[in-house]
């Protein structure tokens, strides 16, 4: 799946409080890319993410998934079309507390009325290394367990793409690094497209194809 995004812009305000948190973005995701966007705070990299996975409209521009233009569905299209085609992974994990970490994992096939593949289930979860944590409360996890079980829990669908904003801004450099390392790993043998949003140059530039984003304007990072 090709995703194309073209003159992308985000304006927030009017008047005074006009700001252009996203700058007419291009940009173009092949199959199985490995993304990494790095930017100051405020420079647009949540706003961006959040254009590019339909969790919010633009003030103008285009986005297709294959073709199909994104922003011509309908909330509750949209949605659906993210619950099966988009995972996510947040710098919170947003994993519910009163659930197992099993449970948590299924959530979004239970609310599509799916059952899981269990062998898949099984895969995944022994390749992120919480295979014998699935009884667990996320309470009962460390930080870095949580992550993962939210790692679990975006791929649980086998999406196309995978957004992961600011993934180890919750944890500490040993265990970010492991959760790094296993999206690595997921990307390399899943074929599952990775977009990632750091702060961290380190993280960075584990992807394949770096951007920057200041004052809302997206550029490729030529590696010479
Ligand atoms: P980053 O994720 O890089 O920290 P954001 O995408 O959150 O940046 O924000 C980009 C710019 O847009 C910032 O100047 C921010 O203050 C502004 N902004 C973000 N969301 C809103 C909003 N809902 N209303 C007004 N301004 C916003």
């Amino acid at each position: 799946m090709k995703i194309e995004a073209r003159e992308l812009s985000k304006i927030y305000g009017n008047g005074e409080n006009r700001v252009v948190a996203l700058d007419r973005v291009n940009l173009e995701i092949g199959i199985n890319d490995f993304i990494s966007i790095m930017g100051p705070s405020g420079s647009g990299k949540s706003t961006l993410l959040h254009l590019l996975s339909g969790l919010d409209r633009p003030t103008s521009g285009s986005l297709t998934y294959d073709g199909r233009d994104i922003y011509s569905l309908s909330d509750r299209e949209l949605s659906t079309f993210r619950r099966r085609r988009i995972g996510f992974v947040f710098q919170q994990f947003h994993l519910l507390p009163v659930l197992t970490a099993r449970e948590n994992i299924i959530m979004p096939l239970l609310l599509d009325k799916k059952q899981p593949d269990e062998a898949y289930l099984m895969q995944l979860t022994e390749l992120l290394g919480i295979g014998d944590r699935l009884g667990h409360l996320p309470h009962e996890l460390s930080g870095g367990q949580q992550q993962r079980v939210a790692i679990a829990r975006a791929l649980i669908a086998k999406p196309d793409i995978i957004f992961a904003d600011e993934p180890t801004g919750n944890l500490d450099s040993k265990s970010g690094g492991e959760v790094m390392k296993m999206l690595e790993n997921i990307w390399k043998r899943m074929g599952t497209k990775l977009v990632i949003i750091t702060h961290d140059s380190q993280i960075a530039q584990m992807a394949e194809r770096r951007f920057v984003i200041v004052d809302g304007v997206l550029s490729e990072v030529t590696v010479k």
